[in-house]
Protein backbone atom coordinates (compact mmCIF):
# COMPACT_ATOMS: atom_id res chain seq x y z
CA UNK A 1 0.00 0.00 0.00
CA UNK A 2 1.26 3.50 -0.90
CA UNK A 3 0.66 6.03 1.55
CA UNK A 4 0.75 10.00 0.99
CA UNK A 5 2.86 10.49 4.10
CA UNK A 6 5.64 7.73 3.02
CA UNK A 7 8.43 8.81 0.71
CA UNK A 8 11.58 6.08 0.97
CA UNK A 9 15.07 7.19 1.29
CA UNK A 10 17.12 9.43 -1.23
CA UNK A 11 15.74 11.89 -3.97
CA UNK A 12 12.71 10.14 -6.27
CA UNK A 13 14.17 9.69 -9.71
CA UNK A 14 11.51 12.11 -11.20
CA UNK A 15 12.23 11.09 -15.00
CA UNK A 16 8.78 11.31 -16.96
CA UNK A 17 9.62 14.21 -19.57
CA UNK A 18 7.79 17.36 -17.59
CA UNK A 19 7.21 18.14 -15.11
CA UNK A 20 11.24 17.88 -14.52
CA UNK A 21 13.26 17.68 -11.31
CA UNK A 22 13.31 21.37 -10.23
CA UNK A 23 17.13 22.06 -9.10
CA UNK A 24 17.68 23.07 -5.62
CA UNK A 25 19.11 26.61 -6.53
CA UNK A 26 15.37 27.41 -8.49
CA UNK A 27 13.59 25.83 -5.81
CA UNK A 28 15.35 28.56 -3.18
CA UNK A 29 14.69 31.09 -5.42
CA UNK A 30 10.93 30.62 -5.25
CA UNK A 31 11.09 30.24 -1.55
CA UNK A 32 11.66 34.22 -1.32
CA UNK A 33 8.68 35.64 0.11
CA UNK A 34 5.60 36.71 -1.85
CA UNK A 35 5.65 40.59 -2.89
CA UNK A 36 3.32 43.20 -3.54
CA UNK A 37 2.63 42.62 -7.55
CA UNK A 38 1.45 46.56 -7.66
CA UNK A 39 4.74 47.40 -6.10
CA UNK A 40 7.91 48.70 -6.95
CA UNK A 41 10.36 45.69 -6.26
CA UNK A 42 7.95 43.55 -8.82
CA UNK A 43 8.02 45.62 -11.57
CA UNK A 44 11.76 45.11 -12.10
CA UNK A 45 11.65 40.90 -11.63
CA UNK A 46 8.66 41.60 -14.24
CA UNK A 47 10.69 43.43 -17.00
CA UNK A 48 13.70 40.94 -16.21
CA UNK A 49 12.04 37.74 -16.81
CA UNK A 50 10.08 38.79 -20.10
CA UNK A 51 13.63 40.18 -21.06
CA UNK A 52 15.00 37.28 -19.92
CA UNK A 53 12.43 35.06 -22.45
CA UNK A 54 12.98 36.75 -24.98
CA UNK A 55 16.78 35.47 -25.01
CA UNK A 56 15.68 31.87 -24.40
CA UNK A 57 13.05 32.52 -27.19
CA UNK A 58 15.58 34.14 -29.52
CA UNK A 59 12.72 36.49 -30.13
CA UNK A 60 12.72 40.61 -30.23
CA UNK A 61 9.04 40.38 -29.92
CA UNK A 62 6.73 40.59 -27.12
CA UNK A 63 6.36 37.32 -24.93
CA UNK A 64 3.50 36.81 -22.79
CA UNK A 65 3.77 35.07 -19.71
CA UNK A 66 0.51 33.32 -18.20
CA UNK A 67 0.00 31.65 -14.73
CA UNK A 68 -1.31 28.57 -16.36
CA UNK A 69 -0.09 25.14 -17.40
CA UNK A 70 0.93 24.96 -21.06
CA UNK A 71 -2.74 24.20 -22.37
CA UNK A 72 -3.49 27.44 -21.24
CA UNK A 73 -0.61 29.03 -23.68
CA UNK A 74 -2.38 26.44 -26.39
CA UNK A 75 -5.54 28.42 -26.52
CA UNK A 76 -4.06 31.69 -26.09
CA UNK A 77 -2.52 30.97 -29.13
CA UNK A 78 -5.46 29.93 -31.48
CA UNK A 79 -8.18 32.24 -29.87
CA UNK A 80 -5.90 35.83 -30.22
CA UNK A 81 -5.61 34.91 -34.12
CA UNK A 82 -8.41 33.31 -35.35
CA UNK A 83 -12.20 33.53 -35.67
CA UNK A 84 -15.00 30.94 -35.32
CA UNK A 85 -15.36 28.65 -38.10
CA UNK A 86 -11.87 29.13 -39.52
CA UNK A 87 -9.54 26.18 -40.68
CA UNK A 88 -6.52 25.30 -39.25
CA UNK A 89 -4.06 22.65 -40.75
CA UNK A 90 -2.52 21.03 -37.72
CA UNK A 91 0.07 17.48 -38.02
CA UNK A 92 -0.70 14.19 -36.22
CA UNK A 93 2.98 13.55 -34.92
CA UNK A 94 1.71 11.80 -31.87
CA UNK A 95 -0.69 12.57 -28.42
CA UNK A 96 -0.18 16.31 -27.97
CA UNK A 97 -0.80 17.34 -31.53
CA UNK A 98 -4.08 15.07 -30.95
CA UNK A 99 -4.90 16.72 -27.80
CA UNK A 100 -3.73 20.69 -29.26
CA UNK A 101 -6.29 19.77 -32.22
CA UNK A 102 -9.28 18.38 -29.67
CA UNK A 103 -8.96 21.80 -28.30
CA UNK A 104 -9.35 23.65 -31.46
CA UNK A 105 -12.32 21.50 -32.38
CA UNK A 106 -13.45 22.74 -28.98
CA UNK A 107 -12.72 26.14 -29.28
CA UNK A 108 -15.23 25.75 -32.86
CA UNK A 109 -12.18 25.96 -35.15
CA UNK A 110 -12.40 23.67 -38.41
CA UNK A 111 -9.05 21.73 -38.19
CA UNK A 112 -7.83 19.49 -40.67
CA UNK A 113 -5.53 16.92 -39.11
CA UNK A 114 -2.81 15.85 -41.51
CA UNK A 115 -0.90 12.75 -41.18
CA UNK A 116 0.99 9.09 -42.12
CA UNK A 117 -1.48 6.28 -42.03
CA UNK A 118 -1.79 4.15 -38.81
CA UNK A 119 0.14 4.86 -36.32
CA UNK A 120 3.33 5.72 -38.65
CA UNK A 121 2.87 9.07 -37.98
CA UNK A 122 3.84 8.21 -34.63
CA UNK A 123 7.45 7.40 -34.89
CA UNK A 124 8.03 10.37 -37.44
CA UNK A 125 8.52 14.15 -37.48
CA UNK A 126 5.98 16.83 -39.11
CA UNK A 127 5.96 15.72 -42.87
CA UNK A 128 6.77 19.32 -44.75
CA UNK A 129 6.07 18.32 -48.35
CA UNK A 130 2.50 16.97 -46.95
CA UNK A 131 1.71 20.26 -45.37
CA UNK A 132 2.90 22.15 -48.65
CA UNK A 133 0.79 20.06 -50.87
CA UNK A 134 -2.15 20.76 -48.68
CA UNK A 135 -1.53 24.21 -48.65
CA UNK A 136 -0.38 24.58 -52.83
CA UNK A 137 -4.08 22.76 -52.85
CA UNK A 138 -5.89 25.78 -50.80
CA UNK A 139 -6.00 27.93 -53.37
CA UNK A 140 -8.51 30.43 -51.70
CA UNK A 141 -6.14 30.49 -48.69
CA UNK A 142 -9.11 29.36 -46.17
CA UNK A 143 -6.26 27.60 -44.08
CA UNK A 144 -5.61 30.61 -41.71
CA UNK A 145 -3.11 28.44 -39.20
CA UNK A 146 -0.60 25.60 -39.92
CA UNK A 147 -0.01 24.40 -36.02
CA UNK A 148 2.59 21.84 -35.55
CA UNK A 149 3.96 20.59 -32.51
CA UNK A 150 7.94 21.00 -32.29
CA UNK A 151 9.08 18.20 -29.51
CA UNK A 152 6.12 15.91 -29.35
CA UNK A 153 6.76 14.72 -26.11
CA UNK A 154 4.34 11.29 -26.57
CA UNK A 155 6.92 10.13 -28.94
CA UNK A 156 10.54 11.80 -28.34
CA UNK A 157 10.29 13.05 -31.72
CA UNK A 158 11.73 16.64 -32.38
CA UNK A 159 10.63 17.70 -36.05
CA UNK A 160 12.09 20.85 -38.53
CA UNK A 161 10.53 23.50 -37.81
CA UNK A 162 12.50 25.73 -40.72
CA UNK A 163 11.18 23.30 -42.82
CA UNK A 164 7.89 23.56 -42.31
CA UNK A 165 8.77 27.46 -42.56
CA UNK A 166 10.09 26.41 -46.05
CA UNK A 167 7.21 24.65 -46.85
CA UNK A 168 4.55 27.59 -46.36
CA UNK A 169 6.99 30.07 -48.24
CA UNK A 170 7.18 27.41 -51.07
CA UNK A 171 3.29 27.36 -51.42
CA UNK A 172 3.19 30.98 -50.99
CA UNK A 173 0.34 30.65 -48.47
CA UNK A 174 -0.15 33.77 -46.03
CA UNK A 175 -1.40 31.07 -43.09
CA UNK A 176 0.29 31.98 -40.03
CA UNK A 177 2.64 29.40 -38.39
CA UNK A 178 1.79 28.26 -34.98
CA UNK A 179 4.37 25.61 -32.91
CA UNK A 180 4.23 23.72 -29.69
CA UNK A 181 7.51 23.95 -28.07
CA UNK A 182 5.93 23.42 -25.08
CA UNK A 183 9.12 20.92 -23.89
CA UNK A 184 11.61 21.85 -26.67
CA UNK A 185 12.51 25.46 -24.89
CA UNK A 186 15.48 24.98 -23.25
CA UNK A 187 16.25 21.36 -24.12
CA UNK A 188 17.18 22.22 -27.76
CA UNK A 189 17.82 24.76 -30.73
CA UNK A 190 14.42 27.04 -31.11
CA UNK A 191 14.40 30.75 -33.22
CA UNK A 192 11.49 32.27 -32.92
CA UNK A 193 12.57 35.34 -35.19
CA UNK A 194 14.99 33.41 -37.44
CA UNK A 195 12.34 30.33 -37.95
CA UNK A 196 9.42 32.67 -39.30
CA UNK A 197 7.37 31.27 -36.39
CA UNK A 198 4.17 33.74 -35.90
CA UNK A 199 2.98 32.47 -32.10
CA UNK A 200 5.29 30.03 -30.11
CA UNK A 201 4.03 27.88 -27.08
CA UNK A 202 5.99 27.01 -24.10
CA UNK A 203 5.82 25.85 -20.70
CA UNK A 204 7.36 25.94 -17.53
CA UNK A 205 7.78 22.27 -16.13
CA UNK A 206 9.89 20.94 -18.97
CA UNK A 207 13.03 22.38 -19.98
CA UNK A 208 12.84 25.65 -17.36
CA UNK A 209 13.41 23.55 -14.87
CA UNK A 210 10.59 24.68 -13.17
CA UNK A 211 6.89 23.47 -11.35
CA UNK A 212 4.22 23.51 -13.69
CA UNK A 213 2.01 26.69 -13.49
CA UNK A 214 3.23 29.10 -15.95
CA UNK A 215 3.13 29.26 -19.88
CA UNK A 216 4.08 31.24 -22.99
CA UNK A 217 3.16 32.81 -26.22
CA UNK A 218 5.93 34.26 -28.47
CA UNK A 219 4.08 36.43 -30.80
CA UNK A 220 5.23 38.07 -34.45
CA UNK A 221 3.90 40.97 -35.65
CA UNK A 222 1.73 39.43 -38.39
CA UNK A 223 0.31 37.19 -35.21
CA UNK A 224 -0.32 40.36 -33.68
CA UNK A 225 -2.47 42.24 -36.44
CA UNK A 226 -4.07 39.00 -36.54
CA UNK A 227 -5.43 39.36 -33.59
CA UNK A 228 -6.79 42.86 -34.48
CA UNK A 229 -9.10 40.95 -36.56
CA UNK A 230 -9.97 37.58 -34.52
CA UNK A 231 -13.59 37.14 -33.45
CA UNK A 232 -13.50 33.88 -31.11
CA UNK A 233 -14.16 35.49 -27.72
CA UNK A 234 -11.25 35.91 -25.29
CA UNK A 235 -10.63 37.95 -22.18
CA UNK A 236 -8.19 36.63 -19.74
CA UNK A 237 -6.06 35.30 -22.41
CA UNK A 238 -5.95 38.56 -24.32
CA UNK A 239 -2.52 40.03 -25.50
CA UNK A 240 -3.05 43.65 -26.12
CA UNK A 241 -3.78 44.18 -22.38
CA UNK A 242 -1.05 42.05 -21.15
CA UNK A 243 1.50 43.42 -23.67
CA UNK A 244 0.50 47.08 -22.58
CA UNK A 245 1.11 46.56 -18.95
CA UNK A 246 3.94 44.16 -19.30
CA UNK A 247 5.97 47.24 -20.53
CA UNK A 248 6.55 48.16 -17.47
CA UNK A 249 6.68 44.47 -15.69
CA UNK A 250 3.10 44.28 -14.30
CA UNK A 251 0.16 42.19 -15.45
CA UNK A 252 -3.57 43.17 -15.86
CA UNK A 253 -4.08 40.52 -13.24
CA UNK A 254 -2.61 38.99 -10.07
CA UNK A 255 0.64 37.03 -11.91
CA UNK A 256 2.50 33.76 -10.38
CA UNK A 257 4.84 35.57 -8.14
CA UNK A 258 7.15 32.76 -6.68
CA UNK A 259 7.15 31.40 -9.84
CA UNK A 260 8.33 34.40 -11.81
CA UNK A 261 11.43 34.08 -8.72
CA UNK A 262 11.90 30.52 -10.19
CA UNK A 263 11.94 31.73 -13.88
CA UNK A 264 14.38 34.44 -13.14
CA UNK A 265 16.43 31.97 -11.83
CA UNK A 266 16.33 29.57 -14.83
CA UNK A 267 16.90 31.95 -17.07
CA UNK A 268 20.27 33.05 -15.32
CA UNK A 269 20.95 29.26 -15.13
CA UNK A 270 20.78 28.70 -19.14
CA UNK A 271 22.19 31.90 -19.75
CA UNK A 272 25.40 31.65 -17.26
CA UNK A 273 25.85 28.23 -18.95
CA UNK A 274 25.08 29.32 -22.52
CA UNK A 275 22.28 27.99 -24.77
CA UNK A 276 24.77 26.03 -26.76
CA UNK A 277 25.80 24.21 -24.18
CA UNK A 278 22.48 23.31 -22.40
CA UNK A 279 21.24 22.06 -25.72
CA UNK A 280 24.64 20.42 -26.35
CA UNK A 281 24.09 18.25 -23.22
CA UNK A 282 21.06 17.11 -23.68
CA UNK A 283 21.99 15.91 -27.34
CA UNK A 284 24.69 14.00 -25.37
CA UNK A 285 22.66 12.57 -22.73
CA UNK A 286 19.68 11.14 -25.38
CA UNK A 287 22.72 9.76 -27.60
CA UNK A 288 23.91 7.73 -24.41
CA UNK A 289 20.55 6.94 -23.28
CA UNK A 290 19.28 5.21 -26.97
CA UNK A 291 22.30 3.26 -26.53
CA UNK A 292 21.58 1.90 -24.04
CA UNK A 293 17.95 0.58 -25.44
CA UNK A 294 20.03 -0.67 -28.72
CA UNK A 295 21.86 -2.78 -25.94
CA UNK A 296 18.88 -3.68 -24.20
CA UNK A 297 18.06 -5.09 -28.00
CA UNK A 298 14.72 -2.93 -28.34
CA UNK A 299 13.13 -0.14 -30.82
CA UNK A 300 13.64 3.31 -29.78
CA UNK A 301 9.57 4.96 -30.79
CA UNK A 302 11.25 7.50 -32.92
CA UNK A 303 11.95 5.85 -36.34
CA UNK A 304 13.99 8.68 -38.12
CA UNK A 305 17.04 9.19 -36.72
CA UNK A 306 16.67 12.46 -37.89
CA UNK A 307 14.26 13.84 -35.84
CA UNK A 308 15.63 11.82 -32.75
CA UNK A 309 14.35 14.06 -29.39
CA UNK A 310 17.13 14.83 -27.14
CA UNK A 311 14.61 15.78 -24.41
CA UNK A 312 13.08 12.23 -23.93
CA UNK A 313 13.58 8.64 -25.11
CA UNK A 314 10.10 6.29 -26.03
CA UNK A 315 11.18 2.48 -25.48
CA UNK A 316 8.55 0.32 -26.86
CA UNK A 317 8.20 -3.02 -25.46
CA UNK A 318 8.21 -6.71 -26.83
CA UNK A 319 4.85 -7.81 -27.95
CA UNK A 320 2.94 -9.41 -24.93
CA UNK A 321 4.64 -6.68 -22.82
CA UNK A 322 2.52 -4.18 -20.95
CA UNK A 323 4.74 -1.24 -20.82
CA UNK A 324 2.64 0.37 -18.10
CA UNK A 325 3.19 -3.11 -15.91
CA UNK A 326 6.94 -2.43 -16.38
CA UNK A 327 6.43 1.31 -15.26
CA UNK A 328 4.57 -0.11 -12.47
CA UNK A 329 7.42 -2.33 -11.13
CA UNK A 330 9.95 0.58 -11.75
CA UNK A 331 8.48 2.68 -9.79
CA UNK A 332 7.24 0.32 -6.77
CA UNK A 333 10.95 -1.01 -6.38
CA UNK A 334 12.96 1.67 -7.46
CA UNK A 335 11.44 5.07 -6.87
CA UNK A 336 11.43 6.30 -10.67
CA UNK A 337 8.95 7.54 -12.69
CA UNK A 338 9.02 7.19 -16.31
CA UNK A 339 6.15 8.80 -18.52
CA UNK A 340 3.51 6.35 -19.27
CA UNK A 341 2.58 5.57 -23.03
CA UNK A 342 0.00 7.95 -24.17
CA UNK A 343 -3.24 7.63 -27.05
CA UNK A 344 -2.41 5.33 -29.47
CA UNK A 345 0.74 4.00 -27.61
CA UNK A 346 -0.65 3.47 -24.45
CA UNK A 347 0.79 0.24 -22.78
CA UNK A 348 3.36 -0.12 -25.69
CA UNK A 349 5.77 1.75 -24.91
CA UNK A 350 7.32 4.05 -22.16
CA UNK A 351 9.47 7.34 -22.52
CA UNK A 352 12.88 8.09 -20.29
CA UNK A 353 12.81 11.90 -19.49
CA UNK A 354 16.88 13.17 -19.61
CA UNK A 355 15.79 16.88 -19.85
CA UNK A 356 16.17 19.71 -17.49
CA UNK A 357 18.47 18.82 -14.21
CA UNK A 358 19.98 15.50 -15.19
CA UNK A 359 23.29 14.98 -15.42
CA UNK A 360 25.39 11.53 -16.37
CA UNK A 361 25.05 10.12 -13.32
CA UNK A 362 21.41 10.34 -12.85
CA UNK A 363 20.51 8.94 -16.18
CA UNK A 364 22.72 6.03 -15.61
CA UNK A 365 21.00 5.32 -12.39
CA UNK A 366 17.44 5.58 -14.53
CA UNK A 367 18.83 3.09 -16.91
CA UNK A 368 20.21 0.44 -14.05
CA UNK A 369 16.48 1.11 -12.79
CA UNK A 370 14.57 0.20 -16.06
CA UNK A 371 16.88 -2.26 -16.74
CA UNK A 372 16.05 -4.13 -13.32
CA UNK A 373 12.67 -3.25 -13.33
CA UNK A 374 12.03 -4.76 -17.14
CA UNK A 375 14.21 -8.15 -15.70
CA UNK A 376 11.43 -8.05 -13.18
CA UNK A 377 8.79 -7.64 -15.32
CA UNK A 378 10.11 -10.67 -17.78
CA UNK A 379 10.95 -8.48 -20.49
CA UNK A 380 13.50 -10.33 -22.80
CA UNK A 381 16.71 -8.08 -22.72
CA UNK A 382 19.06 -8.90 -26.08
CA UNK A 383 21.93 -7.80 -23.08
CA UNK A 384 22.95 -5.37 -20.45
CA UNK A 385 21.96 -1.60 -21.82
CA UNK A 386 24.35 0.22 -19.18
CA UNK A 387 27.82 -0.62 -20.89
CA UNK A 388 27.11 0.86 -24.17
CA UNK A 389 26.04 4.10 -22.43
CA UNK A 390 28.81 4.16 -20.05
CA UNK A 391 31.62 4.18 -23.05
CA UNK A 392 29.41 6.72 -24.58
CA UNK A 393 29.85 9.00 -21.85
CA UNK A 394 32.93 7.86 -20.64
CA UNK A 395 34.78 8.97 -24.45
CA UNK A 396 32.73 12.10 -24.63
CA UNK A 397 33.48 14.54 -22.00
CA UNK A 398 30.39 16.11 -20.65
CA UNK A 399 30.18 17.95 -16.88
CA UNK A 400 32.46 19.93 -15.87
CA UNK A 401 34.48 19.60 -18.72
CA UNK A 402 31.64 19.97 -21.55
C1 LIG B 1 3.43 19.02 -21.53
C2 LIG B 1 3.00 19.35 -22.91
C3 LIG B 1 1.77 19.96 -23.19
C4 LIG B 1 0.72 20.21 -22.15
O1 LIG B 1 1.10 21.12 -21.21
P1 LIG B 1 0.36 21.18 -19.78
O2 LIG B 1 1.30 22.02 -19.00
O3 LIG B 1 0.22 19.77 -19.31
O4 LIG B 1 -0.96 21.83 -20.00
C5 LIG B 1 1.48 20.28 -24.49
N1 LIG B 1 2.33 20.02 -25.49
C6 LIG B 1 3.51 19.41 -25.27
C7 LIG B 1 4.41 19.12 -26.42
C8 LIG B 1 3.87 19.06 -23.98
O5 LIG B 1 5.04 18.44 -23.76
Amino acid sequence: MIKLDFHPAGRHFLQIPGPSPVPDRILRAMSYPTIDHRGAEFGVLGLKVIEGMKKIFKTEQPVIIYPASGTGAWEAALVNTLSPGDAVLMFETGQFATLWKKLADNLGLAPQFLGLPGSEGWRQGVQANMIEERLRADTGHKIKAICVVHNETSTGVTSDIPAVRRAIDAAGHPALLLVDTISGLGCTDYRHDEWGVDVTISGSQKGLMLPPGISFNAVSPKARAASKLAKLPRSFWAWDEIIEMNRTGYWPYTPNTNLLYGLSEAIDMMLEEGLDKVFARHARLAEACRRAVRGWGLDIQCADPAVYSPVLTGVMMPEGIDADAVRKIIYERFDLSLGTGLGKVKGRMFRIGHLGDCNDLTLMAALAGCEMGMKLAGVTLAGSGLPAAMDYLASVPGGLLA
